[in-house]
Order: C-alpha cells, then structure tokens, then sequence
C-alpha cells in the first residue's frame, strides 16, 4: 500500500528559537500516538542540522526545500545534495511553484536536481500545478502533464518509484483559496493515469500523490478522504504544530 504522508513545507518563516520551539511541539504531539501518515517538516536549510538532530530517534522525518543541480563547487550559497545526505535527511521539495517564478527554475534544471536527489538517497517531493488561467483556459492538464512528463518521465522506474508526487494548484498556494475536493481528486487520477500509461499499474499504484494548495485543518479531512489523494503538503498552517497536528490526524 501506497505510503500517506504530510509533509510542512517552512518556507522562509521562524527564527531559529522559534523554529526549536516547533519541532518540539511537533515532536511532543507525534511521540503521544502512533500516526497513520508519515510525518515530514522542511525548515529553512539553516535549521537542518536542528531538525535532524531533534528528529533522531523518532519517526519525524526531515526534508530540505531545495538543493542545487550540482554536487560540490563554485556556486556561493547553494547546498547540495550529498551535503544533505551527509546530514541524514531523507526528502527535499523540487518545483515548487515558487521556486519556478522566482528563481527561473526550468524543467531541465528540475530534472538535473532530481537525478542529483536520487543519486544520493534523498526522495524529491516533486511539485506540479497550473497557474489560474491555464485552468480558466482549460490548459491545466496539458500543464502538469508536461511539468512531469519534462523533469522526471526519462527516470527509469527504479528512480521514478522513489518520488513523491505534490499536487500544487498555483491559484491555490498561499491565497486561502482551496482546490475543490473535485479538482483535486480528478488532477490526482489525471496525475496517476499518467504514471500508469509510463510505468505501469503497479508503480501508479505506489506512488504517493500529494495536495497542496491552502489545506489546513478544517479541509484536510474531506480532501484526504479522495481515493488518490495520499496526503499534503502544507505551507502556512504547518507553522503552528496545533493546527499541523490536526492536519496530520486527518487520516486517522
Ligand atoms: C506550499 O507552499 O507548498 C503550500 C501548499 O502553501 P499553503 O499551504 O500556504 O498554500
């Protein structure tokens, strides 16, 4: 069976005290029951190092939010992925939308940082989703068919069954705005048909797909409920463990 998980994507948000103060939290509420969803935080690389060491001994598992295409070198204030093997963590975000607009990220990149990911152990949580008028146009499918088909398609199927899939709505990132439980289911098959018409029944099947998009504590629940909904990947409401707890505990 397909792995749930909830993934808390940071951002650029918390001091390091702050930041020392929700692992903890977040670590008081996981270490209380036992969780049907894996649970993931990705702070600010900075506090990596914390994260992973507080994480230690626990089922919390730690993600970067990015990482360079290349693996040592001149590249003044990049962070590499053997430098985040070396310290133990297991995901980090790719293509996050907000990656792709302000930091010129392109497929070809996106694929080079993949490979690199995997090369080292770490599993890309892949991101995809359509701008506003791309789904008013009706273009969304074509969108994050080619959002895929570009960064990851030309992985053999070991490598490919190593990736998270994230379903982000790029209208819906930040804005309180949610995909419908509709929207999300039917990008999620679209997404999972995909993977089955490239790799077959069985890797469509295991891999994990997603939401992300405004999902907090109150829609979690009915959007996680959808057959091929396997989880989400939260920006906001993963700052505060309450809420982000509540997020997790939707699965239950
Ligand atoms: C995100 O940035 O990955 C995200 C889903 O943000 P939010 O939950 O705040 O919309």
């Amino acid at each position: 069976m397909r792995k749930q998980i909830v993934a808390g994507n940071w951002k650029m948000n918390k001091t390091f005290q702050e930041a020392d103060e929700l692992i903890n939290s977040i670590l008081e509420y996981i270490k209380k029951d036992e969780n049907t969803a894996e649970v993931v935080i990705c702070p600010p690389s900075l506090y990596l190092e914390l994260a992973s060491d507080q994480a230690n001994d626990t089922t919390l598992m730690i993600g970067a939010q990015n990482m360079s295409c290349n693996g040592f070198g001149a590249f003044t204030g990049e962070i590499s992925a053997p430098m985040l093997a070396s310290m133990g963590i297991d995901y980090c975000i790719l293509g996050h939308s907000e990656r792709r607009k302000y930091f010129n990220e392109s497929h070809e990149m996106l694929a080079g940082k993949v490979e690199m990911a995997l090369k080292h152990g770490i599993a890309p949580i892949f991101c995809c989703g359509e701008q506003l008028p791309e789904r008013e146009s009706g273009n969304h499918f074509n969108v994050v068919k080619e959002q895929i088909e570009k960064a990851l398609f030309h992985l053999p199927e070991s490598d490919f069954s190593k990736i998270v899939l994230a379903y982000e709505p790029v209208w819906a990132i930040g804005t309180g705005v949610t995909a419908t439980s509709g929207q999300a289911q039917e990008m999620h098959l679209y997404i999972r048909n995909l993977i089955k018409d490239k790799y077959g029944d069985d890797v469509a099947q295991e891999t994990s797909i997603l939401y992300g998009g405004s999902c907090n504590a109150k829609n979690a629940r009915e959007l996680f409920s959808n057959p091929d909904v396997d989880g989400g990947l939260i920006g906001g409401a993963s700052l505060k463990a309450e809420e982000f707890i509540k997020i997790v505990r939707a699965f239950d």
